[in-house]
């Protein structure tokens, strides 16, 4: 893990920076003193040994640097992103018109990729937690994004070139220009250093002004051009649309899934049996119009999000099935040790929910879930892991929350969020659209609860007030319990108070007869409450892009002459399963093939026949580049030849059983290693002269 390898470089190097400064000031403390000249000798030479250190470490840490964020590191991407736009599994859009920034096409092998990623999550969620799957449209009315807060608030702060009008998200050119100097520049002092990190972990704290000023002071000035910058100004991300042809009706293009399930929670709750906790589930398009797509598929304006709310009485945030998860063991990096800038490790996540770092049983049972699903696509686990959102990152009502991060030639990347919302969505939408979204829990017997109960006196109120009347009552009975008490203590002690009307903006002087406040005992049969939420947000297209990255391998062809490209896509997301040649051009072998390839489609396994007359070896090559993980070679009329894609091992097989042997090891009822240990195993074939070489042999 080059990152992780380069995280504790620097801190070592970090700690040994910290000594030789300590070491420093021990020499002159020691010379100040006027100690003996051998131990002034003694703590110089310990004080060179560590600058010695200190050089060796920076020498080290500066060729892992290069290597990883440099050469290397894009040398990959490029090769992967090669592979896979060569072999259509993505499509920049609208290419013969030069394309637009930030929209990409699934192509035929990549819409595969992409159908059985869903399928998995469908199985994988849905079913095993019987969700409420919903498809709402993508076209949504301005009021519902204005309740959710998207109208107002979802905005990045841009800058542009002040001569060509190119933008970019301000945020993006602070963190990059921090992040460099913190990679590249080794001889930064360590107090420049630690202020670059505090700004990189403050970022999102920044206020407009005060992201104006960072760039300003760091003399920041637009990439391409080297041309000075606007001051940053907020632009909305959602793509701004008008329903029906009058344009009096705005809208938006849906940035997100959830606020579709949200406004259903009456209906999804009756149709649930009116029962907590429930999730519901939708996966579709969402679209946010950024400032600056890049990084390829991971940040685009058009994606596909798979979304799950899962609504919980905020009192009881328990989970049945947590147990199931609680033994799994995996890199989280809880915000604490962010803080102290540790290096994150494995946490077992019975212990991370016990110890208070995972707020609750339902948050930690999805982040074990997510955990499960991602590796079972074939995300590698060692770099795979869940970080929490600090403080200043998380929404002011968010209880907590987790991003899973998957590392990528592009470093650390959110692909799934992990938050508990609390009741912000419902409690927003009660608010605007006067429906109360609200869950009853009906008590086996009733419970005395105390409850504050506010009378004003509207003839009173209306006799001194007026017009405000409406305004103080108001007020009035939007009292928490505090200030009541403090209202009331006040009434009786001097028989009038002062009281602070927000609506007005000025406070009115209340006297006793006006309002009467008590508490009252009373018997409750069932609370009212607005449930939480739980959501867990799939970034589909950048869990795919991360999947391509962590498959991808190349190895050298049977002639040693070039790498060949290999996709180990695990047989769930395989875009083809299986691909079916006859070895050469003979009308009986493709006759076999045929009849083979009727059984695979009964047995619906996705294959593809080849019958080109191209050499075994380069159609073995063109598989293993889409990631199809087996081959049948039909070589003769009564068995055939199967061959696993990265071992390259092969068996022999009889016709008559090769389909059913591909559905089990591709369903997971079989495993490969099952397979060569009850069929022979067959050595290969030449690579270019497309003949059979090898002889039949027993593995036993
Ligand atoms: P958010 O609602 O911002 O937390 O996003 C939810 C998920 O959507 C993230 O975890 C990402 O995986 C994904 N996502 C957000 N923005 C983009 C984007 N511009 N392009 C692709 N995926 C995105």
């Amino acid at each position: 893990m080059a990152e992780t390898s380069i995280d504790s470089l620097k801190g070592t190097l970090a700690q040994k920076r910290a000594s030789a400064e300590a070491q420093g000031q021990a020499v002159r403390a020691l010379k100040a003193s006027g100690a003996s000249p051998s131990e002034v000798e003694s703590a110089v030479n310990s004080l060179k040994a560590l600058k010695v250190e200190v050089e060796a470490l920076s020498k080290e840490l500066n060729s892992r640097v290069s290597e990883n964020g440099g050469g290397n590191r894009d040398d990959f991407r490029q090769g992967v992103v090669n592979a896979l736009e060569r072999r259509l599994f993505y499509i920049p859009s609208f290419k013969i018109y030069r394309g637009v920034a930030g929209l990409y096409d699934y192509g035929p092998p990549g819409c595969a990729v992409k159908s059985n990623v869903l399928a998995f999550w469908r199985e994988h969620f849905v079913l095993e937690e019987n969700m409420l799957e919903v498809d709402c449209p993508c076209v949504t009315p301005e009021v519902v994004l204005k309740a959710s807060g998207h109208v107002d608030k979802f905005t990045d702060l841009m800058v542009k070139d002040e001569k060509t009008g190119t933008c970019y998200r301000a945020d993006h050119l602070l963190k990059d220009f921090c992040k460099d100097k913190l990679e590249k520049d080794l001889t930064l002092p360590e107090e420049k250093a630690m202020e670059y990190k505090r700004v990189m972990a403050t970022l999102d704290d920044l206020s407009g002004k005060e992201l104006g000023s960072k760039l300003k002071e760091y003399g920041i000035v637009a990439p391409d051009t080297k041309n000075p910058l606007s001051d940053p100004y907020p632009f909305n991300l959602m793509f701004a649309t008008s329903i029906g042809p009058s344009g009096l009706s705005p809208g938006y293009m849906r940035p997100e899934t959830a606020q579709g399930i949200f406004v259903n929670f009456k209906d999804l709750y009756y149709y649930n049996g009116n029962k907590l906790p429930f999730a519901a589930a939708q996966i579709g398009q969402a679209f946010r119009n950024e400032i600056s797509p890049r990084q390829g598929l991971l940040r685009v304006r058009e994606f596909t999000l798979a979304e799950i709310e899962h609504f919980v009485d905020p009192d009881d945030k328990s989970h049945p099935k947590f147990k199931d998860v609680s033994n799994l063991e995996f890199f989280m990096y809880p915000r604490d040790e962010q803080k102290e800038a540790k290096p994150f490790k494995k946490l077992q996540l019975g212990d991370a929910v016990k110890k208070g770092n995972i707020n609750n049983e339902t948050l930690g049972y999805f982040i074990g879930r997510t955990y499960l699903f991602l590796t079972s696509l074939g995300i590698d686990k060692e770099r795979l892991r869940f970080r929490q959102h600090m403080a200043n990152e998380m929404a002011h009502y968010a209880a907590d929350c987790w991003d899973a991060e998957i590392e990528s030639s592009y470093g650390w990347i959110e692909c799934v969020g992990i938050a508990d919302r609390s009741a912000y969505d419902l409690r927003a939408h009660t608010e605007k659209s006067g429906v109360q979204l609200v869950a009853q829990e009906k008590f086996a017997e009733p419970r005395e609860v105390e409850k504050l109960v506010i009378t004003p006196s509207k003839k009173e109120v209306g006799l001194v007030f007026k017009g405000n009347q409406k305004k103080v009552i108001e007020a009035l009975e939007a009292m928490k319990e505090a200030k009541a008490m403090e209202v009331r203590a006040n009434l009786e002690a001097k028989g009038e108070v002062e009281f602070f009307v927000c609506t007005l903006g000025q406070s009115v002087t209340l006297t006793k007869n006006m309002v009467s406040i008590s508490k009252e005992k009373k018997k409750e049969h069932q609370k009212v409450f607005i449930p939480s939420v739980i959501e867990p947000s799939f970034g589909i297209g950048r869990i795919i892009y991360c999947l391509f990255e962590h498959s991808f391998y190349t190895r050298p062809s049977k002639a040693g002459d070039e790498q060949c490209n290999v996709f180990r896509f695990p047989p769930l997301v395989a875009p083809i399963k299986c691909t079916v040649f006859p070895l050469i051009q003979k009308s009986e072998y493709e006759e076999v093939a045929k009849l083979i390839s009727k059984a695979l489609t009964r047995a619906r396994i996705s294959h593809k026949i080849d019958i080109t007359g191209t050499s075994i070896g380069k159609r073995y090559a063109r598989t293993d580049e889409l990631g199809v993980p087996f081959a049948i070679t039909v070589d003769s009329s009564n068995s055939v030849t199967v061959r696993e894609r990265d071992s390259k091992d092969q068996v022999r097989v009889s016709v008559d059983e090769v389909a059913s042997v591909v559905k089990d090891v591709t369903d997971g009822d079989s495993t490969w290693t099952d397979i060569l240990s009850r069929y022979p195993l067959h050595s290969s074939y030449s690579s270019d002269e497309g003949v059979l070489i090898g002889d039949i042999h027993s593995k036993s």
